[in-house]
């Protein structure tokens, strides 16, 4: 496979989770590579937001790509969580700024116990601004938790007509049974590959097929044997074997399954 994914398998590939504006910074020449993917068949990508001002530039550097969406949305960081208010503005202002139907999801925003350890309030009245945000539009919400899960669960609970995705799922099978009664998808990323994944493969095991996305999580998270390099959407097809494996699934079968899902979930992808 070159770099940039000319696998021949990489035709009907969707990697439902990448921060594209984050390649060039990591020796990946985003605009070629994505370039390159489209050329060998994929089926689409969701860009994803981290701060409230980001999304017009992502879309002058990736709209051009028609297979590329985008979601907007703020990240917990610490030193923003405290400032909803002005950043919830920022971010809408940003989305209503943007081309019609261009954003398709709000997010990623969430809960992360690395970056605020002691768990502030305002991290969680952060995350709810941009639910009320998602249910006012009428978009699914993409979620990031780290080490949060009971948290998350309680949140996403208390906004019973929000719906979307936990991202990067990073818990057991017995979360996803939760997330799933509440009606969210399960997204893995790159680590479903890693050595010490079992609980991670396990759960997958219960994800109805119809509830199931795959990422990259792209520049990091890179699948093994890959691990600890940039990732970039093309390596997402690591994760599509692994997931096929474990399932018992033909990787044709698997690949219809997730950009069904997510043309369903995250609005159908032209082309
Ligand atoms: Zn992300």
């Amino acid at each position: 496979m070159s770099d940039f994914g000319y696998d021949p398998d990489c035709n009907g590939l969707f990697d439902t989770h990448a921060h594209l504006s984050y390649l060039d910074g990591r020796g990946i020449d985003a605009q070629a590579c994505v370039s390159a993917l489209f050329e060998s068949g994929f089926a689409g990508i969701i860009d994803i937001g981290t701060a409230a001002d980001d999304l017009a530039e992502r879309i002058k550097a990736f709209s051009r790509f028609d297979k590329v969406r985008f979601a907007a949305g703020v990240w917990p960081h610490k030193e923003i969580i405290g400032q909803s208010d002005g950043q919830i503005a920022s971010l809408e202002r940003h989305i209503d700024a943007a081309p019609l139907g261009i954003v398709v999801a709000i997010g990623e925003c969430g809960f992360d116990r690395r970056e605020n350890p002691d768990a502030p309030r305002s991290e969680r009245l952060f995350l709810e601004a941009q639910l009320d945000l998602a249910r006012w539009r009428h978009l699914p919400v993409l979620i990031h938790s780290r080490e949060a899960a009971m948290e998350t669960i309680d949140t996403l609970a208390a906004h019973p007509d929000v719906c979307g995705v936990i991202h990067c799922f990073s818990y057991t099978a017995n979360e996803a049974r939760v997330f799933l009664d509440m009606g969210y998808y399960i997204s893995f990323a790159g680590n479903l590959t890693f050595k010490n994944a079992g609980s991670l493969r396990e759960a997958l095991q219960i994800v109805p097929l119809d509830r199931l996305l795959l990422e990259t999580d792209s520049p990091y998270l890179a699948p093994a044997p890959y691990r600890g390099k940039t990732a970039h959407p093309g390596m997402v097809i690591q994760t599509y074997r692994c997931a096929a494996d474990l399932l018992g699934m033909n990787i044709e079968d698997l690949k219809d399954t997730v950009r069904r899902n997510a043309e369903q979930l995250l609005a159908p992808v032209k082309g």
